[in-house]
């Protein structure tokens, strides 16, 4: 989505270990614009699929994902971090590594709010490893909901996830991909889509 690489190259920041930071308009800081233009994009894309939910984890992912439900009318479900323990089994569990924070966090989803019935599209700010979809995918398996599809703003093509996620067979859409960038003179080259 050029409108969205645009905005990368003037605002995005390259940080040494692998790490864009885009917090002027997506992270942080939030271009309620920029938003709607990529939950129109997510529209356009995943037009032909019968969604009845998206789903995402918080935090960063939350405010792209809320716009897109909007755009399907269907609710959003965010799996939360937690350290609670799943005692009385109320809610799917799953362990996901954070790729910018280094460690390793439970999130869990209340079983109230997915099931066998939904057909979902995941949504996530930025694909790097894939640890954080590979978590998304294990809680709507836990449900027996379908995956539809997953929609990517920023896909660090130059990181393995996107392409283990493909293998798995999963449809995804990544809005732009990077496909490498320097910390040290700030440059960024996109993948042709
Ligand atoms: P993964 O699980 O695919 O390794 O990483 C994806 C998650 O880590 C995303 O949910 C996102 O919050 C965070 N992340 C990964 N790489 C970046 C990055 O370059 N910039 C920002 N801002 N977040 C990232």
């Amino acid at each position: 989505m050029k409108a969205l690489e645009d905005r990368i190259r003037t605002d995005g920041i390259v940080k040494a270990g692998n790490v864009l930071k885009v917090d002027s308009f997506l992270n942080h800081q939030i271009d309620p614009f920029m938003l709607e233009t990529m939950a129109t994009e997510f529209k356009r894309l995943y037009a032909d699929a019968p969604i009845t939910k998206i789903l995402t984890i918080e935090a960063s992912g939350i405010a792209i994902a809320c716009g897109v439900a909007a755009k399907f009318g269907v609710p959003l479900v965010f799996a939360k971090k937690t350290q609670s323990v799943n005692i009385d089994g109320s809610v799917y569990t799953t362990q996901i590594e954070s790729f910018t924070h280094k460690r390793t966090y439970d999130v869990i989803v209340a079983k109230r709010f997915l099931g066998p019935e939904d057909h979902v599209l995941i949504i996530d700010d930025f694909l790097a490893n894939g640890c954080a979809l590979e978590g998304l995918i294990h809680i709507a398996e836990q449900a027996g909901a379908t995956i539809e599809g997953i929609g990517i703003a920023v896909e660090k093509g130059f990181q393995r996830g996107g392409q283990i996620i493909r293998e798995r067979g999963y449809r995804l859409e990544s809005l732009a991909i990077v496909e490498s960038m320097d910390a040290d003179n700030g440059e960024i080259v996109f993948r042709e889509q």
